[in-house]
């Protein structure tokens, strides 16, 4: 699959953008709107000095600073890439600065709860669209981001009732830009949809490496030793951020316990095919499977190499 952004654009869709956290998300959209000239200047903002740093020593903004207000006065396109539990403070802060007629838009993993966190604090004129890019890495940080994250992944738009079309065919038009494809969907079904693909994997990874790390008849240096055997690609992804996650967890209480609830009784149908050997509930279920992993790989959403081809262009 070729990972490549295509050329930049001759006049930029947004004067003035506005990227509040500058980690792997929020630097990956710098990067790939600078390389396309997808706004007129990119401004960085973070809590953290030393990300700030960074944001100007790879030159991947025009501006970096921890103050908001500085950063969304005269932005025309402002995007929230903190962890979803810090939206609500941040949008606080700095909703007195947003201009009249700006959008402002996230790449927060869950929407509901976003939606509930941002909306009350924005002023009148101000857009509101949420956006989730469905595309990401376990690294954090402004390090870890690269122009071509968002190509070929899809992104979900979830206007909220009311939302101004102009703004949302604007910011489709950006994640277009950027390689997405986009898709519109109501934030309810948007965490449905993530808890089962996205969500309920990380727990479940993060619960196996945990058990793992806790059992007392193997070791941790056998642990270590025999991950290829399934395990180690658990690791991926419960390395993920710990803030990030927690904040998903905590975020998406409801979608995520239904999609256990049903996990559970699955598992449970499993366990009962094990005890009592029935090798085709088993073989069945497997066949199943297979088929689906084949079915993201002709999508071209994997490939089929063992490293999962995660190749990048820099
Ligand atoms: P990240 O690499 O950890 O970057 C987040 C940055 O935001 C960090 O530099 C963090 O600083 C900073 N920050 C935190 N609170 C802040 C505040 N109140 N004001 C200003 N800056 C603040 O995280 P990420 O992976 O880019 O994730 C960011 C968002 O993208 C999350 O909402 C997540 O749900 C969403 N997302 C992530 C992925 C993924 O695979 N990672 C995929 C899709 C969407 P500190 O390090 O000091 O906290």
């Amino acid at each position: 699959m070729p990972e490549r952004l295509g050329p930049p654009r001759r006049t930029p869709l947004f004067q003035r953008l506005a990227i509040i956290g500058f980690g792997l998300i929020g630097s990956s959209i710098a990067r790939a709107a600078k390389r396309l000239s997808l706004a007129g200047s990119v401004v960085a903002v973070d809590c953290e000095e030393a990300v700030l740093q960074r944001a100007r020593a790879l030159g991947v903004a025009d501006e970096a600073t921890a103050d908001l207000v500085v950063a969304v006065r005269g932005a025309d396109l402002v995007i929230l890439c903190v962890p979803v539990g810090a939206y609500a403070a941040v949008t606080q802060a700095m909703a007195g600065a947003l201009a009249p007629g700006a959008i402002v838009s996230d790449v927060g993993s869950v929407k509901g709860a976003v939606i509930a966190q941002v909306q009350p604090y924005l002023p009148q004129g101000v857009h509101f669209v949420p956006a989730h890019p469905v595309a990401g890495t376990e690294h954090s940080g402004p390090d870890a981001g690269f122009a071509t994250l968002f190509h070929n992944r899809w992104c979900i738009l979830t206007p909220p009732d009311g939302a101004d079309g102009q703004a949302v065919d604007k910011l489709r038009e950006f994640w277009a830009a950027m390689g997405s494809n986009v898709e519109i969907m109501s934030a309810q079904h948007h965490d449905l949809v993530l808890a089962i693909t996205s969500h309920v994997p990380h727990l479940i990874a993060y619960n196996i490496v945990g058990t793992a790390a806790d059992l007392e008849e193997v070791t941790q240096s056998e642990v270590i030793k025999f991950s290829a055997g399934g395990f180690r690609d658990f690791t991926r992804i419960a390395a993920s951020d710990p803030t990030m996650w927690r904040d998903v967890f905590l975020n998406n209480k409801e979608a995520v316990l239904e999609m256990l609830g049903r996990f559970n009784e699955d598992l449970a149908s499993l366990q009962r095919a094990i005890r009592w050997g029935d090798g085709e509930a088993l073989f069945n279920l497997f066949t199943r499977t297979r088929a689906i992993r084949r079915g993201i790989i002709s999508l071209g959403q994997e490939t089929p190499e063992p490293d999962f081809g995660r190749r990048r262009e820099e």
